[in-house]
C-alpha cells in the first residue's frame, strides 16, 4: 500500500472531560461585571459570533472530520442528560448576547438530528441584541434532514442557513460522507430551503442560503468548477473552505489543502472573478465577485467565498465563541479545553453570576491559533489534544 493510501487515523484522545476551572473572581462582589454589550478579549476583540453545538452525533462520516474508524458503533457519544436542554442553551445564549452577540450558529454534529430543533429556534428567535435588533441566527446542516425540515425551520424564525455539499458528482459525494448518501436528497433539500424562503429575498442579491465545500486536494478538487458553474446566477453563495487540522482524528495532512489562491485562480481561468470588500468585521469568508465583460461584479452571476482557514490566518478579528453539546464554551476551534458553564449552570447560578463569569472568560482570552500555526507551521505535536469538530461545532 503506498503511503497515499495508507488509513491515516490518529487515535482520539477523549479531551472533553477535563475542564478549565472558571475565574474565581467573577463571582467575588467586588470583582463582579456587569455585561453592556462591550467586552474585549485580551487582544481587544469583541464578543460577536455564538456557535452552538446541539448534538454530537451526525448520520454521515465525512472522513476529514468524523471518521468511521474512530466513530464507530463504540464510540462513547454523550448520553442525553448530559446535554443542555433548550432552556439552558437559551439562557446561555441570553447571557452571549448581554455581552455584545449578534449571531448565533446551530451547529454539531449534524443540527436536523436534535430532536426538535426548531423549538431552540423558536426560543432563540425571541432573544434582541443589546440594542434591541433580531439575532442573526443560522444554520449549518449537511442537508439531509433539509428537505423535511426547511418549512418549519424557517416558520420557527431561522434566518439563514449553510448547507456542506462537497461536490455534485454522486460518487465523490457518497465516498466523502461515507456513509453512501445520494448527493440528489442534499440538492432536494436546498431546493426545498429556496421555496421555504432561506433563497435570495432580490434580483441578484445575496439570500440566506450558503454551500460549504470542503475542498481536498486528491479527493474532490475537480468538483470545484461544476460546483461554480451549478451556483452561479443561482443567488446561492458558494465556498470553498480549506481542509483544517481541526480534531485530532482526520489524519490531516498539508499536501491535502488545497490553498483558496488556487482555488480562485482555477475558477478565474474560466469565470472571470472580482473581488469584493468584506461584509462585516471579523467576517470569516474573502469575497469574489463574478466579472461582466466589462471586468464589473455582475451581481446577477452573484457571488462566491474561500475560506482560507489553514493558508491565510485570521485571528486578529477573531470575535467567535462555541458552545460545546454539554454547555462548555471553547475560545478558540484549536482549544483542547472548554469551560464548564454548565456545571455553573446547574449549581444554580443566578443570571448576574453566568454574565459575571463569561465576561472575566472572554476578558482573559488570548487565543490565536492559526496566526501562530502560519508562524511555526502546522502544530502536529497538539493534535492529540484537540477536541474534535462534531463535539465543539464547526
Ligand atoms: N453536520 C453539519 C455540516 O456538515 O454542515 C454541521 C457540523 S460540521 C462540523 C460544520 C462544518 O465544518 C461543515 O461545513 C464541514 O464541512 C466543516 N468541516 C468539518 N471538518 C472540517 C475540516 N477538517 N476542515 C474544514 N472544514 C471542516
Ligand atoms: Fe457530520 Fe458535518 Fe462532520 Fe460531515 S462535517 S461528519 S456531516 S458533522
Ligand atoms: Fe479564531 Fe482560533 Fe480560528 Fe484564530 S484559530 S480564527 S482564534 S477560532
Amino acid at each position: 500500500m503506498s503511503e497515499a493510501n495508507t488509513p491515516r487515523i490518529v487515535p482520539l484522545v477523549d479531551q472533553r472531560h477535563s475542564p478549565l476551572a472558571l475565574p474565581p473572581a467573577a463571582l467575588e462582589a467586588s470583582r463582579r461585571m456587569v455585561p453592556v454589550g462591550a467586552v474585549l478579549d485580551q487582544l481587544d476583540r469583541p464578543l460577536r459570533d455564538l456557535r452552538i453545538s446541539v448534538t454530537d452525533r451526525c448520520n454521515f462520516r465525512c472522513n476529514y472530520c468524523m471518521p468511521k474508524e474512530v466513530f464507530d458503533k463504540d464510540y462513547a457519544y454523550l448520553p442525553h442528560a448530559s446535554l443542555l436542554s433548550f432552556e439552558e442553551i437559551t439562557r446561555l445564549a441570553q447571557t452571549f448576547v448581554a455581552h455584545g452577540v449578534r449571531k448565533i450558529r446551530l451547529t454539531g454534529g449534524e443540527p436536523l438530528l436534535r430532536k426538535n430543533v426548531e423549538a431552540l429556534v423558536g426560543q432563540l428567535a425571541a432573544l434582541r441584541t443589546v440594542d434591541g435588533q433580531s439575532l442573526d441566527l443560522t444554520l449549518t446542516t449537511n442537508g439531509s434532514l433539509l428537505a423535511r425540515k426547511a418549512k418549519s425551520l424557517r416558520a420557527a424564525g431561522l434566518q439563514r442557513i449553510t448547507v456542506s455539499l462537497d461536490g455534485l458528482d454522486d460518487a465523490v459525494f457518497r465516498s466523502m460522507n461515507d456513509v453512501d448518501f445520494p448527493v440528489s436528497d442534499v440538492l432536494d433539500g436546498i431546493e426545498a430551503a429556496r421555496r421555504a424562503g432561506f433563497g435570495p429575498t432580490r434580483e441578484g442579491g445575496v439570500g440566506g442560503l450558503k454551500i460549504n465545500m470542503v475542498v481536498k486536494r486528491g479527493t474532490n478538487e475537480h468538483e470545484i468548477l461544476p460546483m461554480a458553474r451549478h451556483f452561479r446566477g443561482s443567488g446561492i453563495v458558494l465556498r470553498f473552505i480549506e481542509y483544517m487540522d481541526v480534531g485530532a482524528t482526520n489524519g490531516w495532512r498539508m499536501d491535502e489543502v488545497m490553498p483558496s489562491a488556487e482555488v480562485i485562480e482555477l475558477i478565474q481561468a474560466h469565470l472571470p472573478l472580482v473581488q469584493l470588500d468584506p461584509s462585516a468585521p471579523g467576517e470569516t469568508a474573502e469575497r469574489w465577485g463574478y466579472a461582466d465583460a466589462d471586468g464589473r461584479h455582475d451581481a446577477s452571476a452573484g457571488e462566491i467565498g474561500v475560506i482560507s482557514s489553514v493558508t491565510q490566518a485570521f485571528c486578529g478579528d477573531c470575535n467567535r465563541a462555541r458552545l460545546s453539546t454539554e454547555g462548555k464554551l471553547y475560545l478558540c476551534l484549536f482549544a483542547s479545553n472548554g469551560y464548564d458553564l454548565r456545571a455553573l449552570l446547574r449549581s444554580g447560578a443566578s443570571d448576574a453570576d453566568l454574565a459575571s463569569t463569561l465576561g472575566h472568560i472572554w476578558q482573559g482570552r488570548n487565543d490565536r491559533y492559526s496566526d501562530l500555526r502560519s508562524a511555526l507551521g502546522p502544530d502536529t505535536s497538539g493534535a492529540g489534544r484537540r477536541v474534535e469538530m462534531s463535539y465543539i461545532g464547526g
